[in-house]
């Protein structure tokens, strides 16, 4: 299970710090020092995990909390409240355009789970009264355009493809199709790689240039850790991306990347995947993720 670890481990530092009544400061900073062990150990930036701490002890250490008649509880209603700052505070919203479609490009490298997420969006997209369409823009190889397709069909979204042409001129035919077709969301696939490289990233600017997306997501597999972290650092260096979807949060990912990418980008995470069957994305919810860390 996710975050199963670090959700032990922060459990155990609390019920510490509860079973104690009232707090000393050295209690305090006993159980942060916990935290932080516990936050590397799922993988989190060094970084943030010490600035995490640091700010959960200044907020606990020396105000009313200390003098409450359950410090405890409060230290742990900090720490929910700082976890859910941390992934952003609030829900992330889609950047949508006053008139015309949102054109969203997805990016991301292979094996992230960029088709499957073009469809998953697609789906909770049409499921919510909208008009999609799917692009085929990863024309290198032709399992993948066939990928699209099938997963378009399984989501009842329609596909657009030119085969292996040139994926500049695919994403300015596609938004020109949506356009004249009523299509109000234009969700463009992009080749990955196994690892980031001038090529894949010249060929994303110039999508992005060709089509001016209202949203760049970058695909990211949170099984990776601080590897997703690094890998949308530089996505966002180059690409200046709008958010992050958070792919495999089923598995048994530690935590690193869901609670470092915000804080390290600065661009919030605004989807979830957490499974491989087409209904399994959520909008990603930084105070209930904050609340499943916590148990
Ligand atoms: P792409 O190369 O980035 O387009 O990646 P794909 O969309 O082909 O996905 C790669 C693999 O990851 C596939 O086997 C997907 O079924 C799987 N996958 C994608 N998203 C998720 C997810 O949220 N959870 C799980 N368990 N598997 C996923």
């Amino acid at each position: 299970m996710a975050f199963e670890s670090l959700s032990d481990k922060l459990s155990a530092a609390f019920k510490r710090l509860k079973s104690k009544g009232k707090l000393t400061e050295d209690d305090v900073k006993a159980a942060m020092r916990e935290v932080r062990l516990a936050l590397l150990e799922a993988d989190v930036n060094y970084k943030v995990a010490k600035e995490f701490t640091k700010k959960v002890s200044e907020r606990a250490i020396g105000s009313e909390v200390m003098e409450s008649l359950t410090p405890g509880q409060m230290v742990v209603k900090i720490v929910d409240e700082e976890l859910t700052n941390l992934m952003g505070g609030g829900e992330a919203r889609l950047n949508i355009p006053s008139s015309g479609p949102c054109v969203m490009l997805l990016c991301g490298l292979q094996g992230a789970g960029k088709t499957t997420h073009a469809a998953k969006l697609g789906r909770l997209l049409k499921k919510k009264g909208h008009r999609p369409l799917l692009v085929a823009c990863d024309v290198y190889r032709p399992a993948a355009i066939k990928q699209l397709q099938i997963v378009g069909q399984q989501a009842g979204v329609p596909v657009f493809e030119e085969g292996q042409g040139d994926p500049i001129r695919i994403s300015k035919d596609a938004v020109r199709r949506a356009k004249d077709y009523g299509n109000d969301f234009v969700l463009i696939d992009t080749a990955g790689r196994l690892q980031i490289d001038d090529k894949l990233m010249d060929e994303l600017k110039n999508i992005k240039e060709a089509v001016h997306p209202n949203e760049i997501l970058l695909v990211v597999d949170s099984m990776t850790g601080q590897e997703a972290v690094n890998v949308a650092k530089s996505f966002d260096e180059k690409l200046d991306i709008t958010g992050v979807i958070l792919t495999k949060l089923d598995g048994d990912t530690r935590g690193g990347a869901a609670l470092s990418v915000k804080a390290v980008t600065g661009k919030p995470i605004k989807f979830a995947g957490v499974g491989e069957k087409l209904d399994d994305i959520e909008v990603f919810h930084p105070d209930r993720m904050a609340s499943r860390i916590l148990g």
